[in-house]
């Protein structure tokens, strides 16, 4: 006989057939400790309320005596409805039923019901949606909802459960070390299981709760630390032995001071890169807070010690821009600069494919196909992403692939808040510019309704008047990339017809290639006009210090972090700076933004805000966002839990021998099997 196990399938339920197999598998509920683990998305409270602590539109239970019998009647095709009347207290009111003329049996006159349904305060009637049995003391609560499918009923679900937990409730240990259990007053695993399924009370449902929220955390940065610790592993990386002398020497060079800011990341950068550690490590500053020059001298660092590095940005123009400024910073060193992007092809591309497997370039600029598409190095050192990309696990597997191991720098466009930055990016070390260059004036931002467009283009005009340069960003249509052309056709004819013939303008869309993009921006950097149409293909990166306005038209339909981006385009030279958003937001969630925006220039504090008003994902933009998802837990309203379950995920994989420690043990075999289930996911 074998004997019972938390990993048997639940086929073994009474009932469980193939059709139900099937249908739990599609929930992805293969074992007894899936289905004990599939928790409620929510809870009905099922507590009798008094009628006149009860909402509008709240879903509450009510407890009455019948007046006088049901009555049913039907409506439209095949509808009917159940019509009972109450009387609570002394006032008499309606619960309709729809399309449920069985449950006429239920409600004998003169017997007293409770039923669970939506309050409507102005009809004073219910729309009922269950009758409750009423047998004092003993019934719960509440009523735990499941997320089903349409071949899985909620009340099979609950009995399947039921069965799994009288049946194993036995077999169920803690993940979670005894001593964390005790240190934040947790409740043991078995108790989360019952908690979270059954609650007796909301005592209890908040303890399970706090419990798995902990141990979500908890679990996801074991994983996180212990990978880092792999990765970190003095084996597997470079000690770069960059010359300091140099370093310094070209520091001198500078135009500017760097700010301390920037002294401090710089250093935390070079330490990593003598390290014989690997580095992986994440830049993040606000825009423009002078991330480029960072990298700039780390990479001149590795330089020194005979290494290639390598730059990669997320668009050509971003490259381009990157390839000039760091070709004239370099003129007078020995330093070698080439860029490589899609638009380089031919003799020239090979020409800089076989320098750069010589070892005859030091520094590589490109897009971030630079890494994958059949390029090679003679000594790769470092790596850096600039704006919005990170490397993945799987960037890194195809560097190493290569036989290289590089130290690798990512830099973030969006400022990410510290509860973020803990779980997307929790595997690497953070540096953080949190101070702009001396002498930047703060960009004065407000928010104007459509009909005022035209006092807003006129005050643009005082600017231009300045020898200013402005942006003026077109709507997003996000349906369609020819929308958004057409879009940007338009504003720039209108623009024409505001400005010219004093000011010249230009247009910048996506749909451009790539050269004829490079030379929109180069004029409008030479100033040959003064006024720029554009999508949001400026997003990120561009520099062109003489631009001091900005008008986004629509502005409701950008995202926060996507807003302080392209604001961040201005501000850039030593005169003030202005933005001016033209919305008539619909909702309040887009008046929020537009207050944001307005109220402070922090991006940080835009980020922080953005994460409240849309999540995670959005935050960070989808495809770089490697947020997982949490099944109870919430990174942001939960945030000090996720800090605690990182210090101590942190303080355990440093402690010798914690896998061998019979507390422990449990966890470790956890983490063990999941590591498995990983590496054959590759
Ligand atoms: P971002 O962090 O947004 O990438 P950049 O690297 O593009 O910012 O820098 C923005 C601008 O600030 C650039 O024109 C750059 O030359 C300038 N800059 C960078 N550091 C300093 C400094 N310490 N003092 C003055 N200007 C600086
Ligand atoms: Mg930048």
């Amino acid at each position: 006989m074998t004997s019972k196990s938390l990993l048997d399938s639940v086929a073994v339920l009474p009932g469980v057939g193939p059709k139900k197999l099937q249908a739990l598998h599609e929930l992805k509920i293969e074992t007894i400790n899936d289905l004990l683990h599939y928790f409620p998305f929510r809870y009905d409270d099922l507590k009798v309320k008094a009628l006149d602590e009860v909402i509008d539109q709240e879903k509450v239970t009510l407890k009455g005596i019948v007046v006088a019998p049901p009555v049913v009647s039907r409506f439209g095709r095949g509808k009917n409805r159940l019509n009972v009347r109450l009387l609570i207290d002394h006032a008499a009111i309606v619960v309709t039923f729809f399309n449920q003329p069985w449950l006429k049996d239920k409600f004998d006159t003169g017997a007293e019901v409770a039923v669970y349904g939506k309050w409507d305060a102005k009809r004073k009637s219910m729309t009922g949606m269950k009758v409750l049995a009423i047998k004092n003391d003993v019934s719960p609560e509440f009523a735990s909802i499941y997320s089903v499918s349409k071949s899985i009923h909620q009340t099979t679900l609950v009995k399947l459960i039921r069965a799994a937990y009288d049946d194993y409730a036995d077999l169920i240990v803690d993940v979670l070390p005894p001593a964390l259990i005790t240190k934040y007053r947790l409740v043991t695993e078995q108790q989360v299981i019952h908690g979270m399924h059954f609650p007796k009370t909301q005592a209890e449902a908040d303890a399970a709760r706090r419990t798995a929220i902990f141990e979500e955390f908890f679990l996801f940065q074991m994983a996180i630390q212990l990978l880092k610790k792999r990765e970190q592993a003095p084996e597997q990386g470079l000690a770069i032995h960059y010359d300091n002398q140099k370093l310094r020497a070209f520091i001198q060079t500078l135009p500017f001071e760097l700010t301390k800011a920037q002294k401090r990341v710089v250093n935390e950068i070079c330490r990593d890169l003598k390290s014989p550690q690997h580095m992986n490590r994440l830049l993040q500053g606000d825009v423009g807070s002078g991330k480029t020059i960072v990298a700039a001298l780390v990479m001149y660092a590795a330089i020194t010690a005979g290494y290639q590095t390598a730059l990669m940005a997320p668009t050509e123009i971003l490259a381009e821009q990157h390839y000039k400024n760091l070709q004239q910073l370099f003129a007078d060193f020995d330093v070698q600069v080439a860029l490589l992007t899609g638009s380089i092809k031919g003799k020239a591309r090979q020409a800089i494919l076989s320098d750069l497997a010589a070892g005859k370039i030091d520094m590589i600029i490109g897009t971030h196909a630079l890494i994958q598409t059949g390029v090679d190095f003679a000594k790769l050192g470092l790596a850096i992403t600039d704006e919005q990309h990170r490397f993945g696990v799987n960037q890194r597997r195809v560097l190493r692939q290569k036989g290289y191991r590089p130290d690798i720098l990512a830099m973030t466009a969006t400022p990410i808040p510290r509860t973020l930055a803990i779980t997307a990016f929790g595997e690497m070390d953070v540096s953080t510019i949190d101070e702009l260059p001396a002498g930047r004036i703060p960009i004065k931002t407000s928010w104007v309704r459509s009909n005022q467009v035209a006092n807003a283009l006129s005050f643009i005009e005082t600017e231009l008047a300045k020898g200013s340069q402005a942006y003026i960003v077109t709507p997003l249509i996000e349906e369609s990339e020819s929308m958004d052309l057409k879009n940007a056709q338009a504003v720039f004819t209108k623009m024409q017809a505001a400005f010219a013939p004093t000011y010249q303008v230009g247009l910048l869309h996506g749909q451009l290639k790539n050269d004829e993009k490079d030379q929109v921006m180069q004029a409008f950097k030479a100033n040959q006009f003064q006024v720029l149409v554009a999508t949001t293909v400026i997003e990120v990166g561009v520099d062109v210090p003489n631009a001091t306005a900005m008008l986004i038209f629509d502005a409701d339909r950008f995202g926060l972090s996507q807003l302080h981006q392209l604001r961040g385009r201005i501000g850039r030279g030593q005169a003030a700076s202005f933005c001016i958003l033209v919305a008539d937001p619909k909702n309040q969630n887009g008046i929020e933004r537009m207050e944001t925006m307005v109220a402070t220039n922090d991006g940080f504090q835009v980020s922080q805000k953005d994460l409240e008003l849309r999540g995670p994902g959005d935050v960070l933009g989808e495809k770089q966002s490697g947020m997982p998802e949490f099944k109870v837990a919430d990174p942001v309203a939960d945030y000090r839990a996720l800090e605690a379950a990182q210090i101590e995920a942190q303080t355990l994989v440093m402690t010798a021998d914690w896998q061998q420690q019979p507390a422990n043990k449990v966890l470790a075999a956890y983490l063990d099997a999941q590591e498995q289930n990983y590496q054959n996911l590759d």
